[in-house]
């Protein structure tokens, strides 16, 4: 199984990422962990992400690219994966596109999950808290939400067009929403 899960920040793509990894026996690739892991360990891919991430900008595609053509030709991921937060704009899209080509292992679905600007607004600030991400500052955030309104959302109409776009809601306990995902994937 190969998918996308999209949606806005706070919407809990993460979290329902983990779970479908989990029950597909497949890896959850994350571009924003990814950053974080090379940030906190101040590697030269890390410490060029930083001038972005902590903006709340999106890092530039060329070096998003690579990182996730380089992680999709990993051997876990050789039976499918499930990419959390890429692609995030229409070059992206493209490239995406000319990676899974030259790999042969075309997408199966993308999972859009979406809930209301409040609902999403007290997630981001708990999970601020929790975290204590350095990108969970109010301007940050509102320049993430901003990004993902304008470069993100719609890429979800692509993906309709294209017939693989599965939409749930993702308000409610976090088990059933899992369980809706994984009824229409399977159905
Ligand atoms: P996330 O955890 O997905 O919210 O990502 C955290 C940050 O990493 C984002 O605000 C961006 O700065 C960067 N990032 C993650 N994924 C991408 C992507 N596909 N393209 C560009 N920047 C990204």
């Amino acid at each position: 199984m190969r998918l996308l899960i999209m949606g806005p920040q706070g919407v809990g793509k993460g979290t329902q990422a983990a779970l479908l990894a989990e029950h597909y026996n497949i890896p959850a690739i994350s571009t924003g962990d990814i950053f974080r892991y090379n940030i906190k360990n101040k590697t030269p891919l890390g410490l060029e992400a930083l001038k972005y991430t902590d903006k709340g900008e999106l890092v530039p595609d060329e070096l998003t690219n690579k990182i996730v053509k380089d992680r999709l030709a990993q051997d876990d991921a050789k039976n499918g994966w499930i990419l959390d937060g890429y692609p995030r704009n229409a070059a992206q899209v493209e490239a995406l596109d000319a990676i899974l080509a030259e790999l042969g292992t075309p997408l199966d679905k993308v999972v859009a999950l979406d809930a209301d600007h409040d609902v999403l607004m007290e997630r981001i600030a708990k999970r601020a808290k929790i975290e204590g991400r350095s990108d969970d500052t109010p301007e940050a955030i509102a320049k993430r939400l901003e990004t993902y309104a304008k470069e993100t959302a719609p890429l979800l109409g692509i993906y309709r067009d294209r017939g693989q776009l599965v939409e749930v809601d993702g308000v409610g306990e976090i088990k059933e929403i899992s369980a809706n995902i994984i009824a229409k994937l399977d159905a």
